[in-house]
């Protein structure tokens, strides 16, 4: 695998081989269908520790060009995030293309469920953005290759709590690595956005006696975890980067660690569980190791979704192996903070190596 100094590709996606052969992709496979309006891109990036598995994501995409550049980033993505984890599984994602609300109902992910199916194993889909546990359903009554199913399906259900689970480890993983200790009682831990991760990581860290500052642009939401907890409420989300904080925690959206806010950050590390935090991986990287801020690779520290799903994939959901793998994230959060300090590399280039690291010795081990 070539990866870690190629970026997206920018021009010529409109031509997929060509596209596929930027990052090392393994396969693009398209699927159209009148009836329902269905029109999906699934990408394998690389299979060499198991089937390609991750979410499928929903969303009106400008173009067809737009809809491939994501569905080869995300697949990408999914690669590093499970063979850093320490997972049996390959890296994969589909993109559906289209407005959720006019679309989706039963028989079009139906529709979607029977070309997943057709594929035969070598990718299976989850829940992502614009698709939820309930549409896994829908799925299911066409294809054995989903994941990502409500409890009452013999699925492992809402895949937040894991996320928040990790992003918890992984917060006392940085901890230890910039405090000599993992004890969170009293740091200043900023929390930006109280969705379904945020609001459970506000609990684990309530137990531990952090001080919290939290945000969101949804004002109930604020109101509603300041009831139940002792934090301190930033009501403008723009204000939460100039905080005087230890540790920032993104929950919201990708990109808020960008050319604007590195420079207004005051905080000594950045553990959080928003995909794709850095808006250039590189650049930003290094601006922060430079700066001396501690930086959990997001993939790795918001990898309990797919640890969460990975059980169910095998024989059926196992809460508590799912919970240990999560609990092992404080390891090699640790283990990667660790090289970075010694080798002054960024840590998100240091687990991606790692990642690969691993994915080549099982490809050796295969081929010998
Ligand atoms: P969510 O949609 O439930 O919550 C996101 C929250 O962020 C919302 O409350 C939203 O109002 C808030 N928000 C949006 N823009 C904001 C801003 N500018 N400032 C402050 N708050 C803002 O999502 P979630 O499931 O809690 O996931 C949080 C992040 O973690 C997302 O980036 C998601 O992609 C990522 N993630 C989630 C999972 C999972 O299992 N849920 C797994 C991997 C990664």
């Amino acid at each position: 695998m070539k990866i870690i100094e190629s970026h997206l590709p920018s021009q010529g996606v409109t031509k997929p081989l060509e596209a596929m052969m930027f990052n090392n992709h393994e396969s693009i496979i398209y699927h159209y269908d009148e009836n329902t309006g269905l029109k999906a891109i699934v990408a394998i990036h690389n299979t060499v520790l198991g089937p390609a598995l991750g979410g499928v994501r929903m969303w009106n995409y400008a173009n067809e060009e737009d809809a491939l550049i994501d569905v080869l980033r995300l697949s990408r993505g999914m690669t590093y995030k499970s063979a850093v984890a320490g997972l049996d599984l390959g890296g994969g994602k589909a993109v559906l293309i289209g407005e959720p609300n006019q679309l989706k109902n039963e028989a079009y992910l139906r529709k979607y469920g029977q070309f997943v199916e057709s594929l035969q194993g070598i990718y299976t889909t989850a829940p992502d953005m614009n698709t939820n546990i309930d549409d896994m359903v829908h799925i299911a009554k066409e294809t054995k290759y989903v994941v990502g199913l409500p409890a009452t399906h013999k699925g492992s259900g809402d895949t937040s709590i894991l996320t928040a689970y990790g992003t918890y480890m992984s917060i006392k993983a940085a901890a230890k690595q910039v405090y000599g200790n993992d004890s969170l009682a009293g740091k200043k831990i900023g929390i930006q956005g109280l969705g379904k991760v945020g609001a459970l990581l506000v609990e684990y860290l309530s137990k531990e006696g952090a001080q919290m500052y939290v945000t969101d642009v949804i004002a109930d939401r604020m109101a509603t975890i300041a009831r139940a907890y002792k934090v301190q409420v930033i009501q403008d989300p723009e204000a939460f980067y100039d905080l005087d904080m230890d540790i920032y925690a993104p929950c919201a959206l990708g990109a808020t660690i960008n050319d604007q806010t590195i420079s207004r950050l005051k905080c000594k590390a950045i553990v959080g569980a928003a995909n794709n935090q850095l808006a250039d991986e590189h650049k930003h990287g290094r601006m922060l190791l430079e700066k001396g801020i501690v930086y959990a690779p997001d993939f790795l520290v918001n990898a309990g979704g797919v640890i969460n799903v990975h059980t169910e994939y095998y024989g059926g959901y196992n809460e508590a192996l799912a919970y240990q793998q999560v609990e092992n994230i404080y390891a090699t959060c640790l283990e990667i903070l660790q090289i970075s300090a010694q080798t002054n590399q960024p840590s998100q280039e240091v687990a991606m190596q790692l990642a690969e690291q691993r994915i080549q010795a099982i490809k050796n081990a295969r081929l010998l």
